[in-house]
């Protein structure tokens, strides 16, 4: 078995933080310790001054995605060696169970697709039709392939919407067999009846996004999710909240003991409403669901996560190009070019999680480094059923690890990313703190700007229960 150490590092965890070598053999951590010595067939590393932490979990990436009309640009090759440049070494995506067809198809579909992948995948399902068959069907992906998350829509009506008495009913279902119901907050009928409204009156201007998808909207839908979880004596995960309403409510229920979980990503830590006030060219890259919001509620994202109310920072990568005829893709953001109601909505993001988060969050004071690897990493992993195999830097463990350098300064470019996305959200934006080098099981599948890692290099990782923390 290949030996490898990884020498002089500082090692941080979610718990920990000290300067020690990694001895990795095969694909596991073998050994942590003091000047381990390499002896001479043994590939030596040196980390000296930098960070050594656990490669990065993204628990909400679509990829291959086909979302109304339009489908997202990354295949499972391109977008996983995107996750890895970006320090991430485990992803997972959104499988979809087909409208109208059955959550076994719609999983056998993804695992034949995600067999390019080039970092370790695991997969959510998407139940967008419910009826008798659907539980039995969910029970046995769950118990086959370790799908132990299904995320369903309050939004969408015709299309994802699950209405309040099937959420009932799938969240006790999941909840019964350890797993967790992840669900899109929004009310899908008042935001189809805005978008209705303002399509009527002419109102067709990007500006308008925002205006359709109120945060009152996100607010009252979150709400209405927790009781009904706590109906159904099940946990839930609130997926890419965006509102101080939804934070609120989330907190309030954390207060009370409920066990409701929340993630939210770099675009609404980042980014502001301001950015659909541009030219609709410009204002198109930032059409996601939910939108961009005001500062007030950045910062209540912000709160959120120092007061452990937020428990994940995911990227929600859900990739369409600005240009026309991308990649053989029909559908792009040019859709939207009459209408905001016609834009596929989603934004990459994959890519830019890590450093972004180092930046913003442990660069700029808001989070010590092991709340960062909490959020980056172990927090995901725990919430999913995937640690203590990833998450983390413990002997036993897979050697996921990235080697971070905390301070080289730089430029976010898209013309630099792997995508096949023809934009970044970040475009320009200088960042501290920057990806090195990323070892997948033990293997270095990125160094520096070199690509080492290949298609098929990353296993399916059947997921365990919901580990809540
Ligand atoms: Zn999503």
């Amino acid at each position: 078995m290949s030996k490898k150490v990884i020498k002089n590092g500082r090692i941080v965890t979610a718990s920990d933080d000290y300067i020690a070598d990694i001895m990795i053999e095969g694909e596991i951590v073998k050994m942590i310790g003091l000047n381990i010595d390499a002896g001479g067939d043994v590939e030596v590393i040196d980390a000296s001054a930098m960070l050594v932490m656990p490669g990065g979990v993204d628990v909400h990436t679509h990829l291959e995605a086909e979302i109304g009309p339009a489908k997202t640009v990354d295949t499972f090759e391109s977008g996983t060696m995107a996750a890895a440049f970006g320090g991430t070494t485990t992803v997972v995506d959104y499988a979809q169970q087909p409208h109208g067809d059955s959550v076994i198809a719609g999983m056998d579909d993804w695992l034949g697709r995600a067999a390019n992948a080039c970092v370790d995948v695991a997969a959510h399902m998407i139940i967008t039709t419910f009826n008798d068959q659907t539980l039995v069907d969910m029970k046995t992906i769950l118990q086959r392939d370790g799908v132990t998350s299904f995320k369903m829509f309050m939004a969408m009506p015709g299309v994802m919407m699950i209405d309040d008495a099937e959420l009932y009913r799938i969240m006790r279902m999941t909840g019964e067999n350890g797993g967790l119901s992840n669900i899109h907050a929004e009310n899908g009928l008042l935001i189809d009846t805005l978008i209705k409204e303002a399509v009527a009156q002419g109102r067709n201007e990007i500006l308008n996004h925002p205006r359709v998808h109120p945060s009152i909207t996100e607010g009252e839908a979150a709400h209405r999710a927790i009781q009904i979880a706590k109906l159904a004596e099940a946990p839930i995960y609130i997926v890419h909240v965006s509102s101080q309403e939804a934070v609120r409510h989330i907190a309030e229920a954390r207060y009370d003991g409920t066990p409701v979980f929340a993630e939210t990503c770099p675009h609404y830590l980042f980014l502001t409403e301001a950015e659909y006030d541009k030219p609709n060219d410009e204002a198109a890259k930032y059409t996601m669901i939910p939108p961009l919001r005001s500062q007030e509620h950045q910062d209540a994202l912000w709160r959120g996560l120092a007061g452990d109310d937020l428990q994940v920072v995911a990227t929600d990568h859900c990739p369409f190009c600005l240009t026309e005829d991308s990649w053989g893709l029909k559908h792009s953001k040019a859709l939207g070019k009459e209408s905001f109601a016609q834009m596929p909505n989603g934004a990459p993001g994959i890519e830019t999680r890590l450093p972004l988060m180092y930046d913003g969050g442990v660069a700029r004071g808001r989070m010590s480094l092991n709340r960062y690897v909490q959020l980056m990493a172990t927090g995901p992993a725990k919430l999913f059923g995937l640690f203590p195999r990833k998450g983390t830097i413990a002997v036993g463990s897979d050697a996921d690890i990235v080697i971070f350098d905390p301070n080289e300064t730089w430029t976010i470019k898209a013309a630099e990313h792997h995508s096949r996305v023809d934009y970044s959200l970040f475009e320009d934006r200088q960042v501290t703190g920057r990806v090195k080098k990323v070892f997948l099981r033990g293997e270095m599948i990125v160094d520096g700007a070199e690509w080492l890692g290949h298609s098929g290099g990353g296993h399916y990782i059947p997921r365990g229960q919901s580990g809540q923390m």
